[in-house]
């Protein structure tokens, strides 16, 4: 015999699931954030920039309406720091008159002369120019608006990004400040969901590995109760590994049994030819020894066949043959069939079968279920006595009851009565196997049914199969 070699409980395409998870998950999570940061940032940029144009304007209209109140005699006389009073070092004023000269200039940043001959014009219809420039000591980013004012001069308002570029320095701080932690936070977590999603499998894989190397299939894997898909997976497993067991089981039972309940005809059997074979034995004797061995025979392939079936019923592999039927017709057939035997008898069997109690079952297997109780009603009932046969509808439940008048069932055989291979002791005078019982339940459960008995000993038995009612109408 040879064994694969062990891989170890963790295959490597396991851990490879494992890290790939993981990495997928570092992925979207790092891109996740970076989007976020950098779609912050532009938002902040813009809205900042927005901000800034505002205030642009607004101190533009406020000079402008100080240069509109001005005279226009001496231009440049009229124009001192003093009264445009531009004091912050991140504003740029200049003020041209119409042929381009300039009539005042303030730059808060000498480096700046080199941009400060921009003159932009607003287009026709439009009350302000916009201009964005690079220059001055830093090399920060200036906006400049330019608009008419009274006399055809140029009035020209310009302002760094010095505080807008702050703001924005500061909200990236912040965020990369907040999103450090976050990522390390999330990609921890990420590691600790992927081991915890795949440890289900790993269960499940470990369980199918004891399995496989052991042979044993009682091993089941946990089930954690979270109703998820995982534990959907594991429960499934587990039943497949219940119907399997229960399957081994009773294949491994039903071989014990058969070859345990075998020894005894077939010793009867191999007599008979012995006796037959030992003396000098006339053709009368061998004839009779013969009928014997047939007789031992079809019973030894009689009790294998009633085996078979109930080691199939129980070990849940039946597969019924399932159709619809009324069950008065399958009670009905029974007892045409047992006419005779009753009528030998001298036992009278009385039906009250409701038509049209219809189930959705195996009619062969079932009739042969009823035929049993029927068989052992009759041969347990003394002559003289009475048999009823019933069918009835209890709401989605359908009935079919076999009443005796014979010896009852004591309370103790009450129980056992369904074993297989169980006579109760008073029944020994009659022929039977001890089989038919434990056909009847195997085959009413197979169905989804129960079969029960309400008996007073010395009153009679009555035997009741219940089985699901067909839905109406389908
Ligand atoms: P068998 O009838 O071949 O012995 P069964 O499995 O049909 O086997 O029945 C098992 C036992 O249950 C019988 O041996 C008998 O003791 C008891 N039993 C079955 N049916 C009846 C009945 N109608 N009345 C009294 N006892 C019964």
């Amino acid at each position: 015999m040879s064994f694969a070699p062990s891989e170890g409980l963790r295959p490597r395409w396991f851990r490879r699931f494992g890290v790939g998870l993981n990495a997928w998950y570092t992925l979207v999570l790092t891109t996740g954030l970076v989007v976020t940061y950098l779609m912050v940032v532009l938002l902040a940029r813009y809205a900042v920039e927005r901000a800034d144009e505002q205030i642009l304007l607004a101190k533009l209209e406020e000079y402008r309406s100080r240069l509109d109140a001005a005279p226009l005699s001496d231009p440049t006389r009229e124009l001192p720091v003093s009264l445009l009073s531009v004091e912050d070092e991140a504003f740029l004023l200049q003020v041209f008159d119409e042929s381009g000269t300039r009539l005042f200039v303030h730059l808060p940043d000498a480096a700046l002369a080199a941009v400060s001959g921009v003159r932009a014009a607003p287009s026709s219809g439009e009350p302000h120019a916009w201009t964005r420039i690079r220059g001055g000591r830093d090399g920060r980013l200036w906006t400049l608006v330019t608009t008419e004012i009274t006399g055809g001069r140029r009035l020209q308002l310009g302002m760094s990004s010095a505080h807008s570029d702050e703001l924005v320095r500061r909200l990236r701080e912040t965020l990369l400040i907040g999103f450090g932690p976050l990522l390390i936070l999330g990609l921890l977590g990420g590691a600790y969901l992927t081991r915890r999603a795949q440890r289900p499998i790993q269960d499940l894989f470990r369980v199918m590995r004891a399995i496989e190397v052991s042979g044993d299939l009682r091993a089941r894997a946990e089930q954690r109760a979270t109703g998820d898909e995982l534990d959907e997976l594991i429960a499934l497993f587990n039943r497949l590994m219940s119907k399997q067991e229960r399957l081994v089981t009773a294949m491994r039972e039903s071989l014990d049994n058969v070859a345990h309940d075998l020894r005894t005809p077939l010793t009867r059997l191999r007599g008979s030819a012995e006796t037959a074979l030992a003396g000098e034995a006339g053709p009368d004797t061998l004839r009779d020894a013969l009928a014997d061995c047939l007789e031992e025979a079809d019973r030894v392939g009689g009790m294998l066949e009633t085996l078979m079936d109930i080691s199939e019923a129980r070990s849940g592999a039946v597969v019924l043959a399932k159709s619809r039927f009324a069950l008065d017709t399958i009670a009905r057939e029974a007892v045409d069939l047992y006419e005779y035997v009753a009528e030998d008898r001298g036992i009278e069997v009385t039906c009250a079968l409701e038509p049209g109690v219809e189930v959705v079952a195996d009619r062969m297997r079932l009739f042969r279920a009823v035929a049993n109780l029927l068989d052992n009603a009759l041969k347990y009932t003394p002559s003289g006595r009475g048999v009823r046969v019933l069918v009835r509808s209890a709401g989605e439940v359908a009935e079919i009851e076999v009443a005796d008048e014979g010896p009852g069932i004591e309370a103790e055989d009450e129980a056992r009565i369904w074993e297989r291979l169980y006579r109760a002791d008073k029944s020994r005078s009659e022929v039977g196997l001890g089989l038919g019982l434990s056909f009847v339940k195997a085959i009413v459960e197979a169905h989804g049914g129960a079969v029960g008995v309400v008996s007073e000993p010395g009153e009679g038995a009555r035997f009741i199969v219940k089985v699901p009612a067909a839905p109406a109408g389908s």
